[in-house]
C-alpha cells in the first residue's frame, strides 16, 4: 500500500483555507497554515507531497516561502502549486521560475482545482513507485554483493572476452590478486590452472564456458598456482552469463580450495590401504595390486608369483618377549623384506606375523627360489632389540599365476596351503603349491569334517592292540589306538588325522574321549576280575593348556578303577617341548599311580639325562629298530644298548612292531620282556579284544 499523500495549504484567507480543505480532503490528507512562517515549519514537519501556496501573504511572501522550501536540505522537495488572483504574465513567469509547477486561481473553480491537484498527486504516486523500485533494485544489489563477498567459495565473473569484471574476497585471497589490479585482466592471468600431476596447463573453465556457451566443471585434479606461487587444489564450475534476451554477456566461475580435503582423502586411503605398524600395504591394497598384475600378466602372457611368508613360532615368541618387542621385530622383518625386494614387487603385511611378497613378472625360472632363499637367509640374521638378540625363521609358500590359479583369492589360498606344507615339513623353508598339495588340502577338509563330527557325536573308534609277555606268550596289557570311521564305512588310521587334531587344538577333546573310552574298557575288564593294563597315547600338546592330570584322576575316580591299570604313552618330542611343565605333569600322574611309557624310543633325542629326569616306567623300542635288527647289525646293537640302558634304569621294555616269529625270538634273546605287533595281534575292537582275552585266559 502506498502511503497516503499529504497536502499543506498555506493561505492567509481563512475562507480559502476552508474551501480547499474540505474540497480536497478525499484526495489526500490536508494540513493548513495561515502565514508563510507557520507554513514553512509545517512543511518541514509533515514533508508533504504537494504545497498549495498563496502568493500574497503577510510577512514572508509566497515566492520567498517557495525559495526557502526549495533551498532547505531537510525538506524533500514537494510540488508547489501557487494560488493567485492575478492572471498577468509577470506573476506567472516569476512563479514558474521560483520552482512552482502550476497555478490555481481565486476565486476557486473547485472542479478545475481538484483536477489539477489530482494530476500532480498522480505524478507524485508514480515518482514514489519509481523510487521504491529503485530502492528494491539497490537493496538486491547490496544483498548479492554481501553474499558474493561472504561465501566461502571464490567467485570471478568476466565479460564475453574473458576479462575479469568481478572478483570476490575469497577469489582474491586464493588467486593473490587484489580486485583493483585484477579487474580488466584476462581470466588466465588471474587464475592459472594446471594439472596437479603432470603440471600441464589446463584451459580455464571460463574460456570453455564462453566458447561453448555451456556450464563446465573444472577438470579433476586441477591445481591453481597463485600470484605468489602458492598452490591450491581447486574444484568447481563455470557457467555462461546471459541477459534477459539470452544474449551472452559474460561468464562466472565458482571455485573452492579443496587442498585440505584432498590431503585428508589421501591420508584416509593411505590408512585404509596400509598397515599401521609397518607402513606396508595391507591385505586390501595387496589384493588390488594382485588384481592389476593379473590383468597385466594376462595381456603380456607372463606369470607372477605370490610368496606368503609366515614367521615360525611367532606366537610363542610374542608371548614370551612381550608385544612391544614383538612389534619391533615385525617392523624390522618388514624393513628387511622391503630392502630385499625391487620397486616393482609389492611387500605387504597380511596378518600378525604374515607377509606377502608379490613378484609381478617372473623374469627367470629360478627367481622365486632365489627370492625365497634370500628371505629365509635375511630373516635368519639375528634381530637385536634393546641389547637382546632374537633368532627367527620363516616358512614360505609360493603360488603362481596362471599355472596354479587364475584368481587372486585362489592364489592367496594356494600360497597359504604351500606355506602350511612348509610348516609341517619342518619350518624354516619354502614350498611350492602343487596339485598334490591341493589333493592333500581336499583330504584335510574331508578329515576335518569327519573328525569334528566324530568328536561331536563321541563316535571315535578306539581299538586295542594286545601286548604280550615275550617269555610266556600271554597277554600282558593293551595299547589303545584311535581311528575314525569314514562315511563309506572304511577306517581312517590316526596317521591321517592326529597331526591335524594337534594343529587345530581338537587333540584335547580327542585325547579326553580316548582316555574315557580306554578307562571304561579297563573298568569292564577289572569288573570281570582281569587286571589288564591299558596304555593310552597322550600328545605333546595335551601337556600344555589342559588339565590332563585332573582328567585322569577324575575319570579313574568315577570308574573306581585302580590307577595302576592305566598307562600313559608319551613321545620324546612331548618331553622336549616344555621340559619343566611336562615333568611336573608327569610327576603328578606318576604320583597318582599311573605308569608312564616313553614311546618310539630311539628315534628322537634319546638323551640319557631325560630318562633320569622324568618319572618313567617303560621304554617302547621303536618299530623301525625291530624291523631292521634282523638284517642290520647296527640296529641290533642299538636294541641291545637300549635293553641294557633300560635295565640299568630299572625300566621295563616293550618292543613294538613284532611282525614275525624271528622278531619275537630276537627281542626275547636280547632280554626284552614285552612286545606287541601284527605277529601276535592287530589292534582289535573292544569285543574282539575281550574274546581274545577270554581265550588266552582259558589257555592259562
Ligand atoms: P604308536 O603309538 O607308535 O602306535 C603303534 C602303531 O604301530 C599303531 O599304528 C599300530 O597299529 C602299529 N603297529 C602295531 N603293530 C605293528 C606291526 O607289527 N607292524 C606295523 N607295521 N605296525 C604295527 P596306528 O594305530 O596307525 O597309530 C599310529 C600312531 O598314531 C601311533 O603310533 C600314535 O602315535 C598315534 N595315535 C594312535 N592313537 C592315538 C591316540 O589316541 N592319541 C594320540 N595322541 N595319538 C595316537
Ligand atoms: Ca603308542
Ligand atoms: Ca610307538
Amino acid at each position: 500500500m502506498d502511503d497516503a499523500l499529504k497536502i499543506v495549504v498555506i493561505d492567509d484567507d481563512p475562507g480559502a483555507l476552508a474551501v480547499l480543505a474540505s474540497g480536497l480532503e478525499d484526495l489526500a490528507s490536508i494540513e493548513t497554515a495561515s502565514t508563510g512562517e507557520e507554513g514553512l515549519s509545517l512543511v518541514a514537519v509533515i514533508q508533504p507531497d504537494i504545497v498549495l501556496l498563496d502568493i500574497e501573504l503577510p510577512g514572508l511572501s509566497g515566492f520567498e516561502v517557495c525559495q526557502q522550501i526549495k533551498s532547505n536540505a531537510y525538506i524533500k522537495s514537494p510540488s508547489i502549486i501557487f494560488i493567485t488572483s492575478h492572471h498577468d504574465y509577470e506573476t506567472e513567469r516569476k512563479a514558474l521560475e521560483t520552482g512552482g509547477i502550476d497555478f490555481i486561481t481565486k476565486p476557486f473553480d473547485l472542479t478545475l482545482c481538484r483536477a489539477r491537484v489530482n494530476n500532480h498527486l498522480q505524478i507524485k504516486r508514480h515518482e514514489q513507485a519509481v523510487l521504491r523500485a529503485r530502492q528494491q533494485v539497490e537493496d538486491e544489489r547490496q544483498y548479492l554483493k554481501v553474499i558474493l563477498n561472504s561465501i566461502a567459495d571464490g567467485v570471478i565473473a568476466t565479460d564475453v572476452k574473458g576479462n575479469v569484471t568481478f572478483i570476490n574476497p575469497v577469489a582474491q585471497r586464493l588467486t593473490g590478486w587484489h580486485k583493483d589490479s585484477a579487474l580488466g585482466l584476462y581470466i588466465t592471468d588471474v587464475m592459472a590452472i594446471t594439472d596437479a600431476t603432470t603440471n600441464q596447463v589446463l584451459p580455464n573453465p571460463i574460456e570453455i564456458a564462453l566458447k561453448e556457451q555451456r556450464t563446465v566443471a573444472m577438470a579433476l585434479n586441477a591445481k591453481l598456482t597463485n600470484r605468489m606461487g602458492r598452490e591450491y587444489r581447486v574444484e568447481d564450475t563455470a557457467a555462461p552469463i546471459r541477459d534477459i534476451k539470452q544474449n551472452l554477456i559474460g561468464s562466472v566461475i565458482v571455485f573452492q580450495d579443496v587442498t585440505e580435503s584432498i590431503a585428508l582423502a589421501t591420508q584416509m586411503t593411505h590408512l585404509a590401504n596400509h598397515d599401521q605398524l609397518t607402513g606396508l600395504p595391507n591385505r586390501m591394497l595387496l589384493h588390488d595390486r594382485v588384481l592389476q598384475s593379473i590383468a597385466r600378466a594376462r595381456l603380456t602372457k607372463k606369470s607372477l608369483a605370490l610368496l606368503l611368508i609366515d614367521i615360525d613360532n611367532f606366537k610363542y615368541l610374542n608371548d614370551a618377549i612381550g608385544h612391544t618387542v614383538g612389534d619391533m621385530i615385525i617392523t624390522q622383518v618388514a624393513q628387511r623384506l622391503e630392502h630385499l625386494c625391487d620397486t616393482e614387487s609389492t611387500v605387504a603385511r597380511v596378518g600378525g606375523d604374515e607377509f606377502v611378497v608379490m613378484l609381478p613378472e617372473i623374469k627367470s625360472a629360478n627367481v622365486t627360489d632365489v627370492t625365497a632363499l634370500n628371505i629365509i637367509y635375511t630373516i635368519q640374521e639375528p634381530f637385536s632389540i634393546a641389547g637382546d638378540e632374537h633368532n627367527l625363521s620363516v616358512s614360505i609358500g609360493i603360488s603362481f599365476y596362471p599355472s596354479d590359479s587364475g584368481s587372486a583369492e585362489e592364489l592367496m589360498r594356494h600360497a597359504d596351503t604351500a606355506m602350511y606344507r612348509a610348516k609341517t615339513t619342518g619350518k624354516n623353508r619354502y614350498c611350492y603349491f602343487s596339485t598334490n598339495l591341493q589333493l592333500a588340502l581336499n583330504e584335510r577338509v574331508q578329515i576335518e569334517k569327519l573328525l569334528r563330527s566324530a568328536l561331536e557325536e563321541e563316535s571315535l573308534i578306539v581299538q586295542f592292540q594286545p601286548k604280550f609277555d615275550l617269555n610266556s606268550g600271554e597277554v600282558s596289557g593293551a595299547e589303545a589306538l584311535v581311528r575314525l570311521a569314514a562315511e563309506d564305512g572304511s577306517i581312517v588310521p590316526p596317521d591321517r588325522f592326529i597331526e591335524f587334531a594337534e594343529e587345530s587344538g581338537l587333540i584335547h577333546e580327542l585325547g579326553r574321549q580316548v582316555l574315557y573310552k580306554s578307562i571304561q574298557t579297563a573298568k569292564k575288564l577289572y569288573e570281570q576280575g582281569k587286571g589288564t593294563k591299558i596304555a593310552v597315547n597322550i600328545a605333546a600338546q595335551q601337556f600344555h593348556e589342559s588339565d590332563i592330570c585332573e582328567q585322569v584322576e577324575r575319570m579313574l575316580n568315577e570308574a573306581a578303577l585302580p590307577s595302576h591299570l592305566i598307562e600313559i604313552e608319551v613321545t620324546e618330542s612331548a618331553l622336549m617341548t616344555d621340559f619343566a611343565e611336562t615333568r611336573e605333569v608327569l610327576r603328578k600322574l606318576s604320583d597318582l599311580g599311573v605308569s608312564i611309557a616313553l614311546d618310539d624310543f630311539g628315534t628322537g633325542y634319546s638323551s640319557l639325562s631325560y630318562l633320569r629326569t622324568f618319572p618313567l616306567d617303560v621304554l617302547k623300542i621303536d618299530r623301525s629298530f625291530v624291523i631292521d635288527m634282523l638284517t642290520d647289525e647296527q640296529a641290533k646293537n642299538i636294541v641291545d644298548v637300549i635293553v641294557h640302558l633300560a635295565h640299568s634304569l630299572n625300566l621295563k621294555l616293550v618292543g613294538e612292531g613284532i611282525e614275525t616269529e624271528e622278531h619275537w625270538q630276537a627281542l626275547k634273546q636280547l632280554g626284552c620282556e614285552e612286545g606287541q605287533g601284527y605277529y601276535f595281534s592287530r589292534p582289535l575292537n573292544e569285543n574282539d579284544f575281550f574274546s581274545l582275552l577270554a581265550n588266552s585266559s582259558q589257555m592259562v
